[in-house]
């Protein structure tokens, strides 16, 4: 049907449905603001359809093949067979499951749907573009923008997303049989999840990275717990190397990569000094020489760029800073006080959860409330094998920040319910404030990470003390002990380890 152009007004535009944009509609219907709520392509935005949740369903997926495959210390005997089509298709159900959820719980929140592309015109209006050829647009009027267009994946030379042996992030989690051989750019949170998978799965995984070493930005400790993980499900790690082009193969693809300069891949890495994890599994190789894999695909997880070039930005006097992404305050107000922008397009830690408490906020604060971002404790996850949960400040941060941290420490080997698990391998950290008791943040790397830190965000977010955590009775046998048991490591008087 062709619409033709015409207006409409509403007090809130949202741009975006996903995680930051979906939140930030249905909290200000919530509060009884009329919302308009303008997506592109599906509900749910990059994490409902090609990110947070199919990743996490293929991982689960893996894991179960991985384990049943694995389990013959347990009396279990199971040679498990992959069918990744049949697997794509529950994870796709999974996925239209939460979708479907997210378009309802919008409706019955009195959220105006709008389908379509949506640019600014001027300060106070967008231009929406409705679906396909002759579908006409619409211009809507309102009072506060939400910007919410979240990220796309960044490509890099020689590597087109359109060429069909070269895989995006979203690509990967979309193919219906499974390569034999990948090679993954990129050892990033994205790129380690889905190595992980896919060597799990059966495929022959080798992860080129230009700094040295896996999860830039976490501490060392833990990301030699996950690498060495990954290295013991075969897949091959060569590091100080970037990816510069590939060509077809007799059979399949031949990607090529290079050694980064010295001073190059330091730079790359904040300035850190080469680590021995490159030299380890790159060998005493001369920098800038070249070395090729054979393949049948490469996947492309080098990091996801703001989604900020589409929206004529301009025409509502908005500038994106030098990387792409909107600046906003603590109220998640951009230059214009009547325009917010939240989630991945406002900038760093591009997380789903991070995006949604931000949607709340520039709803409330919309509707006139007193709210505005509190970042202390944003717990970041990465569902790894083991996984990893962090949240607050590691050691040096806090004595960074002035404080004088101690810090407590629990490994899961001694942990009874990890053993039962038949996955006992990292540990447990807590930091706090010697003075105060003040617990300020935790490094968990092993089972259930990803849920335990949760309880060290809330501890966080609370004020309590190392003595709060350490006196609360945690069920037995669970993991969750293990944060118990590092707080009383802390304080001196850890009862299933020695303390120091
Ligand atoms: C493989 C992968 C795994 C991930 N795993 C996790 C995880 O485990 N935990 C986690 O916290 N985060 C994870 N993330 C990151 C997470 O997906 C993002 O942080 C989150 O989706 C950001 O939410 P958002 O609302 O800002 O943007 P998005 O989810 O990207 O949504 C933006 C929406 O805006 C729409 N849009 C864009 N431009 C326009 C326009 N002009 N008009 C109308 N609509 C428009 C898009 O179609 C999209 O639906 C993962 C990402 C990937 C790729």
């Amino acid at each position: 049907m062709v619409v033709g152009d015409i207006a409409t007004g509403t007090d809130v535009l949202v741009i975006g449905a996903g995680p930051g944009g979906y939140v930030a509609a249905i909290r200000a219907g919530q509060l009884d603001l009329d919302v308009t709520l303008v997506e592109k392509e599906a509900y749910g935005g990059s994490c409902l359809n090609h990110g947070c949740i199919p990743s996490k369903a293929m991982i689960t997926a893996a894991d179960v093949a991985h384990e049943a495959g694995n389990a013959e210390e347990m009396g279990v005997h199971a040679d498990p067979a992959v069918d990744l089509a049949k697997m794509v298709e529950w994870k796709d159900g999974v996925v239209d499951q939460l979708t479907s959820g997210v378009e309802k719980l919008n409706k019955g929140n009195g959220v105006n749907l709008i389908e379509g592309r949506a640019e600014f015109a001027d300060e106070n209006s967008v231009r929406v573009a409705h679906g396909g050829e002759g579908q006409g647009s619409e211009t809507v009027e309102f009072e506060h923008a939400i910007i919410a267009t979240g990220s796309r994946p960044i490509e890099i030379p020689g590597f087109s997303f359109d060429d069909e042996p070269v895989l995006s992030s979203r690509d990967a989690l979309a193919l219906d049989s499974l390569p034999d051989s990948m090679v993954v750019v990129g050892a990033g949170y994205i790129g380690m999840e889905l190595s992980t998978v896919f060597a799990k799965l059966g495929t022959d995984v080798t992860v080129v990275e230009m700094l040295d070493d896996v999860l830039p930005g976490y501490e060392d400790d833990v990301k030699r717990i996950v690498r060495k993980r990954a290295e013991s499900l075969g897949i091959d790690f060569r590091f100080g190397r970037t990816a510069s082009g590939w060509e077809e193969a007799d059979d399949g693809i031949r990607v090529a990569t290079e050694a980064m300069e010295e001073e190059a891949a330091a730079e790359a890495d904040g300035g850190s000094e080469a680590r021995s994890a490159s030299d380890e599994s790159s060998g005493d190789e001369p920098r800038g020489a070249t070395e090729t894999f054979d393949a049948d695909k490469v996947l492309v997880a080098v990091g996801r760029q703001p989604v900020t070039d589409t929206l004529n930005l301009e025409a509502a006097g908005i500038e994106p800073n030098d990387d792409g992404f909107i600046e906003t305050d603590d109220r998640a107000r951009t230059e214009k006080e009547h325009i917010f922008a939240v989630g991945d397009v406002a900038g760093e830690p591009m997380l789903a959860h991070k995006g949604s408490k931000e949607g709340e906020v520039a709803a409330e604060v919309i509707a006139g409330e007193p709210a505005a971002l509190d970042y202390q404790a944003i717990p970041a996850a990465v569902f790894t094998d083991p996984e990893v949960g962090t949240v607050g400040l590691t050691e040096a941060e806090a004595e960074e920040a002035g404080f004088s941290p101690v810090v407590g420490q629990f490994p899961f080997r001694a942990s009874g319910r990890a053993l039962t698990t038949g996955d006992s391998e990292g540990f447990v950290r807590v930091v706090a404030d010697e003075d105060s008791g003040f617990v300020l943040g935790a490094q968990i790397v092993g089972p259930e990470a990803s849920e335990l830190v949760a309880e060290i965000g809330l501890a966080i977010e609370m004020g309590a003390t190392l003595e709060d955590v350490a006196s609360t009775v945690h069920t037995h046998p669970t993991l969750a002990e293990g944060v118990m048991e590092a707080c009383e490591n802390a304080l001196g008087h850890a009862i299933h380890t020695l303390n120091r």
